[in-house]
């Protein structure tokens, strides 16, 4: 019986595993990111986001309460695209005189940027991100963060398919519109750094390439480059226009402030732990980082919105940006970019927060938890 297990155990681990466990000497081939520490128990007060030398095995004992405590807030909003009716959005789609042609290129647009962004991004955190974070807090929470691209991406599929949208169009959409080809084009070098499996943290140079694409990642992709999108969507529901779609974009939303919010507390750890990388001249970098984001951002909006449409024209969106842009800024600790830039569209946090209120759409109840997360008295 024990040789079976034996044989089970040599099967199904791999080599490096195997070695892990037959001997304290360092594996080859693995870095240190990845490298069990076998000399010793964890010491809390040791771990650190990046370049750490503790076990990223053991979870505990924890330091980054911040990282756990939105790993569990993500599982708590757990929802799958299915569970959301498709049928008013199906009817509507097919009624000529239900949806003008600028709602039409809305929604196309919107998955055309959508369908491939976050599978940007979930390959960015699985093959880039993951493997240079030695925290297994924040390791954590971005196998959930994962999952949760990987939904949104069905979520998108989803209303494609319900629709009879041509796939084609919607999927190539990244590579043919250029207001949606110049922004991924804009995201993809800060992503292929870490994703190049060449590329090692641990100098000067190396580390502020890994923080300039988590802020890019979080402040920008995820943070800037989705809300013109949301807005649109939301606006459309707002109007009893394709409630299915919108409700899904609702959870969408909730999980990417989430994402970002999680950045963004990576990123000022990251600060906290190494602010040699944090110099004049990476400042000034990231600044002209978010201005030229906010210009891409805007020139999509034009874009999508070529008239006026639901209440929004893109002026609007001009200065929504800016708010957006200040507001990245001051969480990661940079001055305004556009002092004065207000909010325009207010009813957006609102959006965010679904627990306070029935579903806007009053489709269902929005308080969309767990049994897990739900309170029973
Ligand atoms: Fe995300």
């Amino acid at each position: 019986m024990l040789l079976f297990e034996e044989e089970i155990l040599s099967e199904a681990l791999p080599i490096q595993t195997k070695a892990m466990l037959s001997t304290s000497a360092p594996v080859s081939g693995l870095s240190a990111a990845n490298q069990p520490a076998l000399a010793g128990r964890v010491n809390a007060q040791d771990k650190r986001v990046i370049n750490g030398q503790t076990d990223v095995n053991q979870l505990v004992p924890f330091k980054y309460h911040w990282a756990w405590d939105k790993y569990l807030a993500g599982c708590a909003n757990h929802w799958m695209p299915q569970e959301v009716q498709m049928s008013r959005d199906i009817a509507q789609w097919k009624d000529s005189t239900a949806l003008t042609e600028d709602e039409r290129l809305i929604i196309k647009r919107n998955l055309g940027f959508f369908t491939t962004a976050d599978s940007l991004a979930a390959n960015n955190i699985v093959l880039g991100t993951y493997r240079h974070i030695t925290a297994p807090e924040c390791r954590q929470y971005l196998l959930r963060q994962a999952f949760e691209e990987a939904i949104h991406t069905h979520a998108y599929q989803y209303i494609v398919e319900s629709l009879g949208l041509d796939e084609g169009e919607i999927f190539n959409a990244y590579c043919e519109i250029p207001s949606i080809r110049d922004k991924d084009l804009f995201l993809i070098p800060f992503i292929d750094i870490l994703t190049n499996p060449k590329f090692k943290t641990g100098t000067l140079e190396a580390d502020q390439q890994l923080l300039r694409s988590l802020i890019v990642f979080a402040c920008i992709m995820e943070g800037m480059f989705f809300y013109v999108g949301f807005v649109q969507i939301l606006a459309l529901g707002r109007q009893n226009k394709m409630q299915g779609a919108s409700e899904q974009y609702q959870y969408i939303l909730r999980d990417e402030s989430l994402h970002c919010n999680f950045g963004v507390d990576l990123i000022n750890t990251i600060k906290l732990e190494n602010p040699q990388l944090w110099t004049d001249d990476f400042r000034d970098e990231i600044k002209a980082l978010m201005q030229q984001a906010v210009e891409l951002e805007y020139r999509y909006a034009e874009d999508t919105m070529p008239r006026g449409v639901l209440g929004l024209n893109a002026a609007m969106f001009k200065e929504y940006l800016r708010f957006i842009a200040n507001r990245r800024c001051q969480q990661i600790g940079l001055d305004v970019l556009y002092p004065g830039a207000a909010n325009p569209f207010p009813w957006m946090s609102e959006m965010i927060d679904l627990k306070k209120e029935k579903n806007f759409f009053e489709s269902r109840v929005t308080e969309y938890q767990t049994g897990g997360a739900l309170s029973w008295d």
